[in-house]
């Protein structure tokens, strides 16, 4: 069997064998911060490939560093623990050797090579910094709080999920290239001091608001469209192919549809004079919203789910069941399903299960990057 293979059935092991003193809690730790001290080592080693543009203040605080020595400390007295421990040895041996081969490659103490100046980056930093800030925050969340409760972190088809979302962070600069093109276009067209002026007066947070709204309008039609015209629905399709919801699920997005998207979402964004520093605001709320509405979670959070959209409410959007066919697109305000007749909310009701009638995509990433470009059988 290979490593990967024997890795993955080790994580998913049911949760009898998980129980503390088996070693697992301790070997999955230890994995995560062999990846995480590794994946640093690389990114200091070859800042030109690695290191996304953006998160330079991050790297200029001097706080990864000690925090990267610290995690490989970590790593190193987890995998040992796990290893004194675990039956398999294979989680705990696996994290050593990730974490024995970033201390060889020099641990905190990594030099920037400069050899690499490279203008094409793969932003490995972000993908780290995504996953850890955005998983720390709901794995405890929905192991605390969950609307299935026999769905544990690593559910099925969990690691073509963590594969979409690391794809989709490396290929960061791509996106944001992509993204841009429309509006750079429409800004070199077309006059727009005149409204960009007024934008710029408003108050920070009515700018936020007024993105928020915007986005939501031109997203709400986007997604419509994905789900009605039947070769756009071949690339929405995959996203709706996950048959577990949690916050890793909304990563499943055909690479297409991402650059489509944020290129629709980008234009009213950077066209209208927004302050930039509201559109990145802007982003974050997007990056934990749309990993709230996907997750595990069992909060109805009756008294904002007229006004904001609700896990119960997105969750719907991804039902198998007939009623939840094309209902709910919105993504932040649920205000455009009732106008425009899509609205659907059961009281108290939650859908029975998740995914595509009759599972037309197929597994695995490749395969679901080829599936909208194929002929239907
Ligand atoms: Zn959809
Ligand atoms: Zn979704």
């Amino acid at each position: 069997m290979s490593i990967i293979k024997r890795l993955t059935t080790e994580l998913e092991k049911p949760r009898e064998q998980r129980a503390l003193g088996t070693g697992w809690l301790s070997g999955g730790g230890a994995l995560l911060a062999g990846l995480t001290g590794l994946s640093l080592v690389l990114a200091l080693k070859l800042p030109g490939t690695f290191v996304t543009p953006d998160l330079m203040p991050i790297h200029e605080t001097g706080y990864l560093r000690p925090f990267l020595h610290v995690v490989l400390l970590i790593g190193y007295g987890l995998a040992l623990l796990s290893l004194l421990l675990s039956k398999d040895k294979v989680l705990g041996g696996t994290a050593l050797a990730l974490v024995v081969v970033a201390s060889l490659l020099g641990g905190s103490q990594t030099s920037v090579s400069d050899a690499n100046p490279t203008s094409l980056y793969f932003g490995l930093d972000f993908f780290i910094l995504n996953v850890l800030f955005v998983g720390f925050l709901f794995v405890p969340l929905e192991r605390f709080f969950p609307h299935r409760a026999d769905q544990g972190v690593f559910r099925p088809e969990w690691q073509e999920d963590m594969f979409y979302y690391l794809i989709s962070s490396m290929l960061v600069q791509v996106l944001t290239f992509l993204t841009m093109a429309p509006s750079n276009f429409v800004t070199s067209a077309i006059d727009l001091s005149a409204i960009q002026n007024q934008v710029m007066a408003l108050p920070f947070v009515v700018q936020v608001m007024i993105i928020m709204v915007v986005t939501d309008f031109a997203q709400y039609w986007f997604h419509r469209a994905f789900h009605q015209v039947p070769w756009l629905w071949k690339f929405h399709a995959v996203h709706h192919s996950a048959k577990s919801m949690d916050w890793l699920a909304g990563a499943r997005m055909h690479i297409i549809e991402i650059a489509l998207l944020r290129g629709v979402t980008a234009l009213p964004m950077f066209t209208l004079g927004f302050d930039p520093a509201a559109i990145q605001v802007y982003i974050l709320i997007v990056y934990f919203y749309s990993s709230l509405v996907h997750a595990n979670l069992r909060w109805d959070l009756k008294a904002v789910e007229k006004f904001l959209v609700t896990p119960r409410f997105h969750h719907w959007h991804h039902g198998k069941e007939k009623e939840a066919i094309d209902v709910n697109f919105a993504i932040h305000f649920p205000l455009y399903d009732r106008l425009f007749g899509t609205h659907h909310m059961p009281e108290g009701k939650w859908p029975e299960a998740y995914g595509v009638g009759g599972d037309p995509v197929p597994l695995g990433y490749w395969q679901q990057f080829v599936y909208p470009f194929r002929k239907s059988d």
